[in-house]
C-alpha cells in the first residue's frame, strides 16, 4: 500500500511485530480487535479474515482463560497478519500466550502485580515477543490516581514511564505504548507529553466511539504522533477499518482505498445521491488501491469536485455529468450511474495496469 510520509512525523524506534514494521518511519498501521469468543476458533478466524479483507494489518484477540490461550496457535496458523493477545489480570495467561506463539501481547500494568509483570517480560525477552504497555485511565495504578487527583494526562504518562523503566531494567525494549482515556483532551495531552519523553512507538486509541477516535487520533496524527491506530466503534469491528483509513487518507498519511467525496445534499439536489453513494461505497469495499470518487448533488460545487477527483458525477435532473481525470467526459442517465461508474473505474484500473 502506498503512503505519503509526513515531514514532521515523530521519529520512533523500529520494532517488528511478525511481518509488520512499526515505527522507524513506517506508515501508520491499522489495527483492530475481534469481538468473538477466542475459544471459538472458526468464528474468530472468519472475523479476522473479514477484517484482513478490509485492510486490517494487526489483530488483537482477548485471552480470558487457558482455552483461549490454547487457541492462539490454531488461529495463528490460519491468518496472515500479526496476532496480539490481550491480557488483563492473569500474568500466567500472558506467559502462556507468548509461549503459544503470539507475536505480541498487550498488558495493562494497572491490573497485574509488578513482580508478576517482571516474569512476563522475562519470557517475552527470551521469545522476542513485543509487549504493548497499555495504560488506561479506567485502571490506572491507585497511588497515581490519589496523587494526581484522578487519571490525568500526567498520571497516565508517569505510569507508562514507570513501566518502561522496569522493562528496560530487565533488558527488554520491544515495547509499544498506549495511553488510553475516554476523555479526548486527556488522551491528546497524554500522548503529546509521552512522545516528548520517549521514542518507543505509540499505539493510538480512544476508549469510545468513532467521532472521539477521529478527533483524538486525527489530532495526534496531524502532529506526527502515532505508529499504529485503532478506531473504537461499538458493535462489529468491521466498521472500524474504513473509519481508520478515512482518517489516514484525510490527513494524507496513507493514500489507500476508495476516497469517496459526497456532498451533504440540499434543496438543489435532484438525484438520489444517498442511494448512489451507498451503492458505490458497497461496490468498492475492500479496494486497496487509492481512488478518489466524487459524488455530488448538483452543478453548484459538483463539477469542481468531480473534476478534482479521479472520477466523479455532478448531478442534474434525472441525469448527471461524468468527469474522468479532471475533464468532463459524458452525460449519464441517473439509472445508469452505478454501472457506468463501476465500468469506467474498471477501465481506469486496466489502463493504469498497462502503464
Ligand atoms: S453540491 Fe449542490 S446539491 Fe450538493 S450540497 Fe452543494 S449545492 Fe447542494
Amino acid at each position: 500500500m502506498a503512503h505519503l510520509s509526513s515531514k514532521k512525523r515523530r521519529k520512533t524506534r523500529k520494532i517488528s511485530l511478525g511481518n509488520v514494521q512499526i515505527g522507524g518511519g513506517a506508515p501508520a498501521v491499522v489495527q483492530s480487535m475481534t469481538n468473538t469468543d477466542t475459544r471459538d476458533v472458526e468464528t474468530t478466524v472468519a472475523q479476522i479474515h473479514a477484517l484482513e479483507g478490509l485492510g486490517c494489518e494487526i489483530i488483537r484477540i482477548a485471552v480470558l482463560d487457558n482455552e483461549a490461550a490454547e487457541a492462539i496457535p490454531l488461529i495463528k496458523k490460519r491468518i496472515a497478519i500479526p496476532l496480539i493477545a490481550d491480557i488483563h489480570f492473569h500474568y500466567q495467561l500472558a506467559i502462556d500466550a507468548i509461549k503459544n506463539g503470539a507475536d505480541g501481547i498487550r498488558i495493562n500494568p494497572g491490573n497485574i502485580a509488578k513482580d508478576k509483570i517482571r516474569e512476563v517480560v522475562q519470557v517475552a525477552k527470551e521469545r522476542e515477543t513485543v509487549i504493548r504497555i497499555g495504560v488506561n485511565s479506567g485502571s490506572l495504578e491507585k497511588d497515581l490516581v490519589a496523587e494526581h487527583g484522578g487519571a490525568t494526562a500526567e498520571a497516565l504518562c508517569i505510569s507508562a514511564l514507570r513501566n518502561i523503566e522496569m522493562f528496560e531494567d530487565i533488558g527488554f525494549d520491544r515495547i509499544k505504548l498506549s495511553l488510553k482515556s475516554s476523555d479526548v483532551n486527556t488522551m491528546i495531552e497524554a500522548y503529546r507529553s509521552i512522545s516528548a519523553k520517549t521514542d518507543y512507538p505509540l499505539h493510538l486509541g480512544v476508549t469510545d466511539a468513532a467521532i472521539k477516535s477521529a478527533l483524538g487520533i486525527g489530532n495526534l496524527l496531524y502532529d506526527g504522533i502515532g505508529d499504529t491506530i485503532r478506531v473504537s466503534v461499538t458493535g462489529s469491528p468491521l466498521l472500524e477499518i474504513p473509519v481508520a483509513y478515512s482518517i489516514l487518507r484525510a490527513l494524507k498519511i496513507r493514500q489507500v482505498g476508495p476516497d469517496i467525496v459526497s456532498c451533504p445534499t440540499c434543496g438543489r439536489c435532484q438525484i438520489d445521491l444517498l442511494g448512489l453513494t451507498e451503492k458505490v461505497e458497497k461496490a468498492l469495499i475492500g479496494r486497496k488501491k487509492y481512488l478518489k470518487v466524487a459524488l455530488m448533488g448538483c452543478v453548484v460545487n459538483g463539477p469542481g469536485e468531480a473534476a478534482d477527483a479521479d472520477i466523479g458525477i455532478a448531478g442534474g435532473k434525472g441525469f448527471g455529468m461524468l468527469f474522468k481525470k479532471g475533464v468532463q467526459y459524458k452525460k449519464v442517465e441517473e439509472n445508469e450511474f452505478v454501472p457506468v461508474l463501476l465500468e469506467e473505474i474498471k477501465l481506469m484500473d486496466e489502463e493504469n495496469k498497462e502503464v
